[in-house]
C-alpha cells in the first residue's frame, strides 16, 4: 500500500534533504510545501508591490504554483516561470513567514497540497502537515536539531549558493522564523502527540534517512 508520510519541524532541521531522499528510496513523490509559500513571497517581491496583507493575498489568489518533475528533479513553478532557485534568496526567506500566516494564502496552498497527496505515495514536509494538511497521514515525524546545528547547516547551504552570511545573523533569522511559525494563529508549527520525535543533532544524513525509513515500515 502506498503511504502518506508527513514530516514537520522547524527551519533548518533537514526536512527537505531527508524527505527528498526518503521519497526516492520509497519511489514516492516529494512535496515541499515550504517551497509553495516561498513562491508566493517571491511573486510579491517580483511584482514590486508593498508587502501588505491585502497585496499578499491578492498575489496569492492569482498565482499558479506548481511542483513539476523535470527529469528526476522536482522544480517549482510560478505560472510558467521556474523559481526553484529564486525562492531560496535571503529576501524571500525574510518575507515568507509573513506570507504564510495569512488565512487566504494557507487555504489555497493547503487545498493544492491535499490534492497532490490524495492518491498516497507522497512524502510531504512543512510545518502543519501532520496537524492540518494530512491529519490521517500513515507516518508522522517531527524532525528537529539544536539551534547551533540548524544555523550551521543553513550557513553551509547558503555558502554553497554563493551567499556568505554571518552565523549570528542566520541564527537570529532562524529563531525569528521559528517564533513566527510557532506562534501564529492559523496552523502553527506544532508536534502532534502521535508524531515520532527525531532529533538529528550530530547525526549524518544517512543515519537520519535510515531512522525515517525504519519509521515508514
Ligand atoms: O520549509 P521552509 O523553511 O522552506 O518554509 C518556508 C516558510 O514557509 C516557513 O518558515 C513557514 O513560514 C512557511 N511554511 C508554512 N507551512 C508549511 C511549510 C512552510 O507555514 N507547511
Amino acid at each position: 500500500m502506498k503511504k502518506t508520510v508527513a514530516i514537520d519541524g522547524p527551519a533548518g532541521a533537514g526536512k527537505s534533504t531527508i524527505a527528498k531522499l526518503v521519497a526516492e528510496k520509497l519511489g514516492y513523490i516529494y512535496i515541499d510545501t515550504g517551497a509553495m509559500y516561498r513562491a508566493v513571497a517571491w511573486k510579491v517581491l517580483d511584482a514590486g508591490v508593498e508587502p501588505t496583507d491585502d497585496n499578499i493575498v491578492d498575489v496569492a489568489k492569482k498565482i499558479d504554483v506548481r511542483l513539476r518533475f523535470v527529469g528526476d528533479a522536482v522544480r517549482v513553478f510560478a505560472g510558467d516561470t521556474d523559481v526553484t532557485e529564486a525562492i531560496r534568496t535571503p529576501e524571500v526567506t525574510a518575507l515568507v513567514s509573513q506570507v504564510a500566516q495569512l488565512g487566504p494564502v494557507r487555504e489555497k496552498m493547503v487545498e493544492l497540497q491535499r490534492s497532490m497527496a490524495k492518491d498516497g505515495g507522497v512524502v510531504m514536509d512543512g510545518r502543519d502537515i501532520a496537524s492540518n494538511v494530512l491529519p490521517n497521514a500513515d507516518v508522522k515525524i517531527f524532525l528537529t536539531a539544536s539551534i547551533e546545528e540548524r544555523a550551521l547547516r543553513r550557513w553551509k547551504e547558503m555558502k554553497a549558493k554563493g551567499y556568505e552570511e554571518p552565523m549570528d545573523k542566520l541564527t537570529a533569522e532562524i529563531e525569528a522564523r521559528d517564533k513566527a511559525d510557532s506562534t501564529r494563529t492559523i496552523s502553527p508549527l506544532v508536534r502532534v502527540p502521535e508524531a515520532a520525535l527525531l532529533d538529528t543533532t550530530g547525526l549524518t544524513i544517512d543515519e537520519v534517512v535510515q531512522k525515517v525509513m525504519g519509521l515508514c515500515g
